[in-house]
């Protein structure tokens, strides 16, 4: 574990394993703590690891690197009752997101003050995911206080 980048990553319950500077940015293997995971249909609590998942996932800038990305290993487990696959849910990104939940805060509120074609150019992002950041965030606020924002919605 590197504390350091963990105590700048702020992310609870994700530790920074490793990491690689690339010429493009900054890569962090991370790794949550958690053994076991709820499993949506039917509500049991797993611990058998079905398959392992890596995605990067972009997130804040750390220090002066300018893209900052995170390698998350999404789990998936297989739920014991109803047989079914599924994958763990994190608290700082949203499913199926290539993007933690800071991160997309971040660029809609630069959007905010300046257009989606500028943002997505100064963030190396397509103009399509600053849109897909756009609806999520506005999404999510509508749903605050309710739980989550409507899982497929993109
Ligand atoms: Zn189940």
């Amino acid at each position: 574990m590197v504390p350091l980048l963990s105590e700048l990553l702020g992310l609870p319950g994700i530790d920074v394993e490793s990491y690689s500077v690339l010429e493009a940015g900054l890569i962090l293997d991370v790794e949550t703590h958690t053994e076991s995971a709820c499993c949506p249909r039917c509500g049991t609590v797993n611990r058998h690891l079905h398959q392992n998942h890596w995605h990067l996932v972009r997130h804040l800038p750390i220090s002066h690197y300018r893209q900052t990305w995170l390698c998350v290993n999404r789990r998936q487990f297989k739920c014991a009752v109803c047989g079914k696959p599924f994958s763990e849910d994190f608290d700082f990104m949203g499913a199926r997101r290539s993007y933690s939940d800071r991160y997309a805060e971040s660029v809609v509120r630069q959007v905010i003050h300046s257009d989606t074609v500028n943002v997505a150019r100064q963030q190396g992002l397509s103009e399509d995911i600053v849109w897909s950041m756009v609806e999520y965030v506005s999404a999510k606020k509508l749903h605050r206080g309710n739980g989550t924002p409507p899982s497929g919605h993109r």
